[in-house]
């Protein structure tokens, strides 16, 4: 990586790892990108983990990069090159071949949670304009749906509602529940501790040990599914202390009598036996929560991905809402999102039930609004979303489908499953940087771009609109904007080719809560580098830092009553144990990006399982030993590593890798309000690999 400062020229752009949403310069040479730098973005101000300084290019320019579309031969099987006429004329005729003879509701889109907001747009207009179809969906679904679903329930915006800065300089306390920012989040795990070592007060609520467990003054080492009891025992527990707020709790929320009615059974004695925990340690953290002036609920994963996902969330709202702790710094109720751009994807329409900004297409006049603006008649149906459509796949009911930049056949739940609904489709296009193991089963492979070849914009997790630059170009490739343009003209609908910055006019000009978001402001002196973070609704409007300021989205909170309910499924005599599944700090989800980076493999490059001591003991198996670990849906083989990192009678694996891929494991068994998969638990067996 030897350059010298007159050779390069420095592009300004955003991580496309996890949502952070890091600022660096991608330093390109020759045509190439070389190295990065990082900048004093608003969210890392001059940091950067493993993956933004070492992750972020390798892949850009891969030799794997597809660099040609590919079509199923109908003589040899095969997917084989084609040119970009002969493979969007054969997309756009069969997508309406399908449409005209089984209606919109044959044809599904998953949008990319990676690419850009004015990406997700397109493709989410693609779908509603020529697919006719509300099929459209994103990677939200396999991850913080519940985040979106239960906090709009209670709050009216299903997103973070504080600044990562402003939780980590303002909090005098933070609960982190579900969440190992040190590893899935770095550049927030660096600053919280930080803020640990000026005094911040930490709770984590994790069933791992994980590293910032050992700076936490009080670890709730939790049973995985069992967060609405624990929250539910906090929330008695701040009612008996009289540490509620009973102004805000009055002025600002509805419904507290019974919430106060519902969680009285939750006794820390009745709560330590459902979670496994010390009663005591829930009673000293409920008071340290209360009695804080600041305090700040910090979540991901570990709260989201169970049947109860929506409940979990709602419930962590609730004990914001009874101690007052919104609309005011250090507060406040934080998803940590995962992909650099699933925010964008949520705010950006690809969504069964919402237009742009979360604009309900059950509200009367707001489909109307679209059809206005785009000019052609649009579906009202309530659409799938993408973890319902795989059932119906097989039924036969969806038969066309359009992925862009997913695999779920690495990321999605019961790995067989997926497959089968894969294969019994009439047509499956992928529009993807790679040949996924997703690819693999499509009829129509197309070549699109990453974040390094194109302008744009991304919405980190903190609802902050920050734009990316194009640093190189890969011939071949095709800008996924205008592939999506080419296959809607195609199809009939007149779209003009549009620059990213004409589309981003296009949404702020359909979108209240984008209305004064711009290419041009991004980049204006005004706005300094810092992005965006929406609402922000006009050209003069500075963004919103805090949610919920003297009001909620929706006018009053509104609490959650629901109990605790049992994971759908709990070990017994065939499978003993408990699996549960999360990142690492080296990889990001399926590796799409990770895994091209040779040093990166080197340090972390294959599956493993953490098992507890007394487990491994019991069964005969030492720390490095292969082993088979099954589920009553899949068998893998990995490796054991031996600790007491997770409690005796669990289990915990990365969900990156393609050898030992813990999704041949996992059970789709869905959120009950918003179809998010039970990743987080369910039933295993390990036996030391050639054991009779
Ligand atoms: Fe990229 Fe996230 Fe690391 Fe920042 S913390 S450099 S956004 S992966």
């Amino acid at each position: 990586r030897a350059y010298r400062s007159w050779e390069i020229k420095k592009v300004r752009t955003t991580c496309p790892h996890c949502a952070t949403g890091c600022q660096y310069d991608l330093i390109v040479k020759d045509g190439r990108i070389v190295d990065t730098e990082a900048a004093d973005g608003p969210t890392n101000h001059g940091l950067l983990c493993v993956k933004g300084r070492s992750a972020s290019f390798d892949f850009v320019q891969s030799d794997r990069r597809l660099k040609t579309p590919l079509i199923r031969s109908s003589v040899t099987g095969e997917l084989e090159p084609a040119s970009w006429d002969e493979a969007l004329d054969l997309v756009a005729r069969k997508f309406t071949e399908l449409r005209d003879k089984f209606g919109g509701e044959s044809l599904a889109a998953f949008a990319c949670a990676r690419s850009a907001n004015e990406d997700i747009y397109m493709l989410q207009k693609m779908a509603r304009t020529v697919f006719k179809t509300n099929n459209v969906d994103n990677c939200a679904r396999v991850c913080h749906g519940p985040s979106v679903a239960g906090l709009q329930r209670t709050l009216g915006s299903g997103a973070m509602t504080n600044p990562i800065s402003d939780i980590c300089e303002n909090a005098e306390v933070v609960v982190l529940v579900g969440s190992n920012p040190e590893e899935a989040h770095p550049v927030i795990g660096m600053q919280l501790r930080a803020a640990i070592r000026r005094g911040l007060k930490l709770i984590v609520v994790d069933p791992r040990d994980i590293g910032l467990a050992q700076s936490a003054q009080i670890h709730l080492k939790l049973r995985p599914g069992t967060n609405v009891a624990f929250a539910n025992g906090i929330v008695r527990q701040l009612i008996h202390d009289g540490l509620i707020d009973q102004e805000f709790i009055r002025t600002r929320t509805e419904g507290f009598e019974d919430l106060k009615a519902m969680v009285e059974a939750y006794t820390p004695e009745r709560v330590a036996e459902i979670c496994r925990i010390d009663s005591r340690d829930l009673i000293a953290a409920a008071r340290m929560y209360g009695e804080a002036k600041r305090a700040a609920i910090v979540y991901c994963l570990g709260v989201t991905e169970h049947s109860s996902g929506t409940e979990g969330v709602m419930a962590l709202s609730n004990m914001a809402m009874v101690t007052g702790k919104y609309g005011r710094p250090g507060c406040g109720i934080n998803p940590l999102r995962g992909q650099n751009n699933v925010q964008g994807a949520c705010d950006m329409g690809a969504s069964p039930g919402d237009m742009t900004g979360y604009q309900k297409i059950a509200q009367p006049g707001i489909v109307e609004k679209f059809e206005k603006a785009w000019g052609t008649e649009l579906p009202r149906f309530k659409g799938l979303y993408a973890t319902d459509c795989f059932p119906k796949m097989i039924e036969g009911a969806v038969k066309g489908l359009f992925i862009f930049g997913e695999d779920p056949v690495r990321t999605d739940p019961d790995t067989h499953h997926v497959i089968k609904a894969l294969k019994n489709l009439d047509f499956l296009v992928v529009d993807d940087l790679f040949l996924t193991e997703t690819a693999k089963y499509a009829d129509v492979v197309l070549p699109g771009r990453s974040y390094a070849e194109k302008e744009g914009t991304f919405s980190n997790t903190e609802r902050r609109v920050q734009r990316i630059r194009r640093a190189v170009t890969i011939e071949g490739t095709r800008a996924d904007t205008d592939i999506f343009i080419d296959i809607m003209n195609r199809m009939g609908y007149p779209q003009p080719r549009l620059t990213p910055a004409e589309i981003m006019d296009e949404i702020a000009s359909v979108t209240p809560s984008f209305a004064g978001i711009s290419h041009a402001r991004l980049d204006s002196p005004e706005v300094k580098g810092e992005g965006l973070q929406w609402p922000c609704t006009g050209k003069d409007h500075p963004g919103t830092p805090i949610l919920h300021v003297g009001k909620f989205t929706r006018g009053l909170g509104r609490y959650s009553t629901a109990a605790y309910r049992e994971s759908s499924e709990l070990p017994d005599a065939d499978y003993p144990l408990m699996l549960t599944t999360g990142r690492v700090l080296y990889h990001y989800n399926a590796c799409a990006m990770t895994d091209k980076t040779e040093g990166i493999n080197e340090i972390s490059g294959h599956s493993f399982i953490e098992i507890n001591t007394k487990d491994a003991a019991n069964l005969g198996i030492e720390n490095g030993d292969r082993v088979v670990v099954s589920s009553r849906r899949g068998r893998i083989e990995s490796v054991a590593h031996v600790s007491g990192k997770t409690n005796a009678g669990e289990t915990w694996m990365p969900f990156h890798f393609q050898d030992g891929n813990c999704n041949w494991l996992t059970k789709a068994a869905l959120d009950n309000i918003c179809s998010t998969p039970e990743y987080k638990v369910c039933a295993v067996k390990v036996e030391k690999a050639g054991a009779a």
